[in-house]
């Protein structure tokens, strides 16, 4: 075991994603969290003066693997991503699925299925890290699109995420947080949390500043998509009596239409 803090950089890329690259500083491991442009990335670890050893793919759409095969074939990295979507991931020479748990030069990562997105999605958890890289399972403010699963399968995706430790840095693929916190306060308008986080989200963005990472007890606190239960966005639903998956799904739909 390697409980060792590794440097993360987080840059955005493409329109509205994230890459993000972890370092170890002593051995030099250095792994992308998927590769959603190989430009980018490419500058980041010809600046740092860094060598890609691994890629973590977290599902198959495009804005997350379109630089496996050009970064691979300058690094020669290990690309590792989910089994469930195996055939869609270019480049993949490791697939791993939900519960697993493997090491990277002593660094564990557990694996947390996140399927609704894709039906293949992953996460991965660094618990000596305290970090977690949902991807487009879980946004700061929001959650993914249901492109190809249904809505109890990213209910049952969210709960997953949402049992990790509360002070869990969580990352995720887009900047997407101006506009869920407009539609977090659609149905959540006196949670006072929400409103100040709205607040400071203008203020970084103004500012061009990033609102990720966030924290999973932030998310739990001002996230709609992770709030179900809760009794004062059921009020503004009307629906007190339904089940925490009839509200979540719900709140999907209204985003999806917001
Ligand atoms: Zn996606």
């Amino acid at each position: 075991m390697n409980a060792k803090k590794l440097q993360i950089f987080q840059f955005p890329c493409r329109d509205d994603n994230y890459g993000v690259i972890l370092r170890d500083r002593e051995t030099g491991t250095t792994i992308s969290i998927d590769a959603p442009e190989t430009d980018a990335i490419d500058d980041v670890l010809e600046s740092k003066g860094l060598k890609l050893t691994h890629i973590l793919t977290t599902h198959h759409h495009g804005d997350h693997v379109a630089g496996n095969e050009a970064l691979k074939a300058k690094y020669g990295c290990e690309i590792i991503g989910p089994k469930d979507e195996e055939a869609k991931i270019p480049g993949i020479d490791k697939a791993v699925a939900h519960g697993d748990t493997f090491e990277i030069d002593g660094h564990a990562i557990s694996v947390i299925g996140t399927p609704g997105h894709t039906l293949g999605q992953i996460a991965y958890y660094f618990p000596d890290q305290g970090a977690a890289f949902c991807a487009d399972a879980l946004f700061a403010l929001g959650c993914g699109r249901i492109f190809e699963g249904t809505p109890q399968m990213m209910f049952t995706a969210l709960s997953r995420l949402q049992a990790l430790p509360d002070e869990t840095m969580v990352y995720a693929g887009h900047e997407y947080t101006l506009a869920n916190a407009k539609f977090a306060l659609s149905v959540d308008p006196n949670n006072q949390q929400l409103i100040d986080r709205a607040r400071e989200i203008e203020l970084l963005r103004d500012d061009g500043k990033p609102t990720l990472p966030t924290t999973m007890q932030l998310e739990k606190q001002t996230n709609p998509f992770l709030r179900a239960s809760d009794p004062a966005i059921r009020a503004v639903l009307d629906m007190a009596d339904a089940s925490d998956l009839e509200v979540f799904t719900e709140i999907r739909s209204r985003k999806d239409r917001f």
